[in-house]
């Protein structure tokens, strides 16, 4: 077979291999991969635990944790607010904070309509919202399998509303 009869048929040849090949791309927001448990995603906030030292503002690079004053459960108290369009999830705040009140989440849906609704003040901080909250039409968690040639994935769980 030519060069030129090869050419023209190739592409044929690719788009068929992939017509019977699984997908690697997900449907998302109808389905969603279950992230690695330690992932730096949305961070949340215990405020029992919080004793407003500071330590977090101190440690982070991009200046995204600003203390603010706050009444919780009848008195004052310091307690961060985080700018999520200044954090670059590095998570030393977290392993900073030395009464373990910050924690990361798979949670990864942070963007919002204004710059104002990327700072989480203390409350939304402790806001810890499941998945299938902030990702409405979430049917399905997978989780992945690679191997050096495919991606598979299985269904880990099935959202029921
Ligand atoms: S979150 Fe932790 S490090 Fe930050 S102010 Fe509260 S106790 Fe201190
Ligand atoms: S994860 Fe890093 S950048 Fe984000 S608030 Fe914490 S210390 Fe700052």
């Amino acid at each position: 077979m030519s060069d030129v009869v090869k050419g023209i048929f190739k592409p044929y040849v690719v788009v068929l291999r992939h017509v019977f090949m699984r997908p690697h791309t997900l449907k998302y927001p109808y389905e969603r991969l279950e992230f690695a448990e330690r992932y730096r995603g949305r961070i949340v906030l215990n405020l029992d635990k919080c004793t407003g030292c500071g330590f977090c503002e101190r440690i982070c690079p991009n200046k995204a944790i600003t203390l603010v004053q706050r009444e919780f459960k009848g008195r004052k108290k310091r307690s961060p607010s985080l700018d999520y369009g200044r954090c670059a999830f590095c998570g030393l705040c977290v392993d900073v904070c030395p009464f373990k009140a910050l924690k990361t989440t798979q949670i990864v849906e942070l963007s919002t309509c204004n710059r104002e609704g990327l700072i989480h003040a203390p409350e939304k901080m402790a806001e810890e919202p499941s998945l299938e909250e902030v990702v409405k039409d979430l049917k399905k968690i997978l989780e992945v399998e690679l191997t050096p040639n495919t991606v598979k994935y299985r269904v880990k769980r099935r959202v029921r509303r």
